[in-house]
């Protein structure tokens, strides 16, 4: 009973208290208001009411359509009536601020002179004389059309390649304000178009973001890495992206944070990507795709003598005077030091060079310094990369395919070895399920040929064959490795080697027919890269040899192929045998393959 009591009386004592303080802050309130009236605040109603006013007198400066006034005059009637304290208010607030920031009617003078751009586009960049002439055809189409009802342009090709500079270039020239948004890894909707206000910490989406960012409501929006845009249960941001780029209706974009739509119709949108396989195809259509290609070591080699150096030299802090690099350490560099299709790693071994001179400045251990190919090695540390094919030889069970991604393309070495066994398959080096069959169709091929390619009928129940592609952490797929996969299969069995300087690609069918493949441009400057002399192409895809480089084509054999009949005489350093062998494997004419050779094999 006792306890019973304490703790009514507890209670009681708890609830007074708080009507107490309760009471005392309102009579305290209620006297500051009679003072600030006093003091000849009348007719408003604090600070509160102050910032209201404000706020309204920053709607009718921001020159926003009517349909936006009204929202946000509704908006702020509601935040009037609404207490203080109450968490609501500052959700209102940050949507009014995020409202009256948007640039609603502020717009940078566009001017289109053709000419002045194309000066503006030639300095910055060298070469690229395709997609600048396109840019250029585009830009001249929208001075005599007026508006901006075109196709969105889409620049294609590696990294470092100069998507972003042009971009940045375009603007310039346009006098535009440039914006550049990251859409990689993207998948769900409300990144596109916001989350609604219902969410606590909703934003507007990126598009929105981006123009906010910009100050203006006609930038350069260059919206990068399209392709990696993904789809999954949060809803499809490419959906929204098409409205965002649509002509038709981006004049009123709605973001889901906003509530009220936002014209985009004088937005000039770029995209960029690496690929265009994995871009949604429904975006695609609307893109007017313009590729830029890796560029060759003598292009990489004007780009960074005319504008990597000099401006690596300036940002340094240095003059010209300060550094000489010769021309045989920058070809030092771009070999030895550099494997990419673009300039990005270029950049910044070139960067490190004049770090470490810009530190010899300016301890002041001298003035003027003069790098020689020699000197390389002392600023950039040992070579990193050596020319794929020196020092290797012919050899047996082994081809060159030839491979492209989204950083450009180059060789790829296919090894196979036949040990003697009970007709097993193995692969390995992380290969894809296209690339496994691939794999399985080389074996019939080959079976289908045992005759002519001198083996015995039933090879395949007596050996064990593994094929292997190294860089065996590397993901690898896609069909074009066929005809390699074939050769090395055919050079493993009859033990001929394949010549080393002969590169090859293009998918081979069951009956041994080889077809077109995708990103020949790519795939060719890699070889020539990695110092490869012939290049065995698919002959469906002779008409996409004009647009390689002309100092690659200079440089190159191509055999054109329809079939792995003719692959094989141009590959092979020896000649195939008539009669089958013992074994299934055809002892080598030159250098007859000893059992020894199976058995360091095996072990
Ligand atoms: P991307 O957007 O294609 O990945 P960037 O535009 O960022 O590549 O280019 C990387 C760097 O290479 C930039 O500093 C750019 O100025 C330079 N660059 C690329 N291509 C050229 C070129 N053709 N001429 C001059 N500089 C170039």
């Amino acid at each position: 009973e006792i306890r019973v009591l304490e703790i009514g009386q507890k209670i009681a004592n708890q609830t007074q208290e708080r009507v107490k303080r309760v009471t005392k802050e309102a009579i305290l309130r209620e006297q500051m208001s009679a003072i600030k009236k006093e003091l000849g605040e009348e007719g408003e109603e604090g600070d509160d009411a102050n910032e209201i006013a404000l706020l309204k007198k920053q709607v009718k400066s921001a020159k926003m359509p009517e349909e936006v006034t009204k929202k946000i005059e509704k908006e702020l009637k509601r935040l009037s009536k609404m207490p203080a304290m109450s968490p609501e208010v500052s959700y209102i607030r940050t949507y009014i601020d995020t409202i009256l920031e948007l640039p609603w009617s502020v717009k940078t003078e566009a001017k289109v002179n053709v000419a002045e751009a194309e000066k503006l586009l030639d300095e910055d960049h060298y070469g690229l004389p395709k997609a600048k002439e396109r840019i250029l055809e585009f830009l001249a189409v929208q001075k005599l059309a007026g508006k901006l009802k075109g196709p969105i342009l889409c620049f294609a090709g590696p990294p470092g390649v100069g998507k972003t500079s042009i971009g940045k270039s375009i603007a310039k020239a346009l006098g535009r304000k440039f914006v550049k948004v990251s859409l990689g890894g993207i998948r769900d909707e409300a990144e596109i178009r916001g989350h609604r206000r219902t969410y606590v910490g909703a934003l507007p989406g990126r598009i929105i973001q981006g123009i906010k960012q910009s100050g203006s409501n006609n930038p350069v929006f260059m919206l990068d890495e399209i392709d990696k845009i993904g789809t999954d249960f949060r809803g499809d941001p490419s959906a929204a992206l098409l409205e965002a780029l649509d002509p038709e209706q981006n004049n009123n974009f709605s973001d889901h944070y906003l509530e009220v739509p936002f014209d985009l119709s004088d937005v000039m949108f770029i995209a960029t990507a690496n690929m265009l396989d994995t871009i949604p195809s429904a975006l695609r259509d609307r893109l007017e795709v313009i590729e830029f290609p890796g560029y060759t070591e003598l292009e990489k080699f004007q780009i960074s003598k005319k504008y990597l150096i000099p401006k690596q030299v300036e940002n340094h802090g240095l003059k010209d005077t300060h550094i000489t690099l010769t021309d045989a350490a920058l070809d030092q560099i771009i070999t030895y030091y550099t494997r990419e299709a673009g300039v990005r790693n270029l950049e910044r071994e070139v960067a490190s060079v004049i770090r470490k001179v810009a530190r010899k400045v300016a301890e002041e251990k001298g003035n003027q310094f003069t790098i020689d190919a020699s000197d390389i090695a002392d600023y950039l540390g040992p070579e990193k990369y050596t020319p794929h094919l020196t020092g290797k030889e012919n050899e047996v069970g082994m081809s060159t395919g030839l491979f492209w991604t989204e950083a450009g393309g180059g060789i790829l070495v296919i090894e196979v070895s036949v040990v003697p066994g009970k007709g097993q398959l193995t692969l390995t080096g992380h290969l894809g399920d296209v690339m496994k069959e691939s794999c399985m169709a080389a074996i019939s091929y080959v079976r289908s040929r045992a005759t002519s390619l001198g083996l015995d009928e039933k090879f395949n129940q007596k050996v064990d064959i593994h094929v292997h592609v190294p860089s065996g952490a590397v993901p690898k797929d896609g069909p074009s490795a066929g005809a390699a996969i074939t050769t090395a299969l055919v050079s493993a069995l009859t033990r001929i080697p394949t010549k080393k300087d002969v590169a090859m690609t293009g998918e081979v069918t069951l009956r041994g027919r080889v077809t077109e493949i995708g990103g020949l441009k790519e795939k060719v400057i890699g070889a020539h890269r990695a110092g490869i002399k012939e290049v065995i192409v698919p002959k469906d895809n002779k008409k996409d040899i004009v647009e390689i480089p002309e100092e690659v084509k200079r440089d190159l054999t191509f055999h054109y192929v329809e079939h792995m009949d003719q692959v094989l005489p141009i590959i092979l350093a020896g000649k195939i045998a008539t009669k089958p062998q013992k074994l299934g494997i055809r002892k080598n004419v030159e250098k007859p393959a000893k059992d020894e050779d199976f058995k360091v094999a095996i072990g």
